[in-house]
């Protein structure tokens, strides 16, 4: 077996390399910025990425929120949450705020998450699937005549038809004022609706582990302790949550895990800090 190289200073630089990506995302147009260019960076955006946040979740208006968005989060255009707009420098005062996507040539005009269960397709109503369909608003279908706009017959775990939930983007005000957690401020682009471990559960899924006297399973209070830990060091640490789950839950069964998307990768992007996962795992 090849040895690994613990080389200290290149661990340090990838690091380097994958904040620097969290934070500035596609901003630099595919050219790195220099140490100068990085700072300004810095004092220009952060301050007010941090005040204007906004949350992206997807539920049934007056119900829970079923599902937070990440930046790996596909949209109905199948272009990820990152690829859409997703600051402002001032937060549009109509409701609801249209993201749009930035991708050259495509049409959506704002993010929509159609949810995927598993590998399976969801199909329209119309049995054609979200990509016969135009990435436009009103979704209407290239394929038939009869559809309307792509409406998903699939049931969400909450129990309602998927049509009738929502994408909605709200800002920390409003947020509050629904009584969701808005988590600590972090200087990451396109967090969309991530505030914490708990968050990349679905979540009616979510409610069950963390609900007192609602616990799942004899374990319950013991994975309730586990996930508020893992919470608390999610905005300290932004680890990679398939793995350092995986690690520090080994009771969790697979469903309770936190879902990749379809092409397996994970809502957080990655970090490799090796030092501090050993850190996670010696908090067991
Ligand atoms: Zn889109
Ligand atoms: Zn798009
Ligand atoms: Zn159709
Ligand atoms: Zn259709
Ligand atoms: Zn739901």
């Amino acid at each position: 077996m090849t040895p690994v190289n613990h080389n200290k200073k290149a661990l340090e630089a990838v690091d380097d390399y994958a904040e620097y990506r969290r934070i500035v995302g596609d901003d630099d147009g595919g050219k790195l910025f220099t140490p100068e260019e990085y700072e300004e960076y810095k004092r220009r955006v952060l301050p007010l990425r941090m005040k204007n946040r906004l949350y992206v979740s997807f539920g049934v208006p007056g119900g829970i929120d079923c599902k937070q968005i990440g930046p790996e989060t596909q949209c109905f255009c199948e272009h990820r949450y990152k690829q859409h707009q997703t600051e402002f420098e001032v937060i549009p005062s109509e409701r609801p705020i249209a993201l749009q996507c930035k991708v050259s040539g495509c049409r959506c005009s704002s993010y929509n998450y159609i949810p995927q269960p598993g590998c399976a397709m969801v199909r329209c109503k119309c049995k054609h699937l979200p990509q016969d369909h135009s990435e436009a608003a009103g979704h209407l279908c290239k394929k038939c005549k009869v559809c309307s706009g792509f409406q998903s017959p699939y049931t969400c775990g909450c129990g309602r038809p998927s049509f009738e939930h929502r994408t909605l983007v709200e800002t920390k005000q409003e947020r509050l004022a629904r009584g969701q957690p808005v988590g600590k401020d972090v200087p990451y682009a396109a967090m969309g609706g991530l505030t914490g471990f708990t968050s990349l559960l679905d979540g009616y899924l979510a409610l069950q582990v963390l609900s007192e006297g609602n616990s799942l399973y004899s374990r319950g209070f013991y994975l309730k302790s586990k996930l508020m830990h893992l919470d608390a060091c999610f905005e300290k640490s932004f680890v990679r949550p398939l793995l350092i789950a995986a690690a520090c839950l080994p009771s969790v069964p697979h469903h309770l895990r936190p879902q990749s998307d379809s092409h397996g990768r994970c809502d957080v992007p990655i970090q490799l800090k090796t030092e501090k996962t050993t850190a996670w795992r010696g908090a067991r």
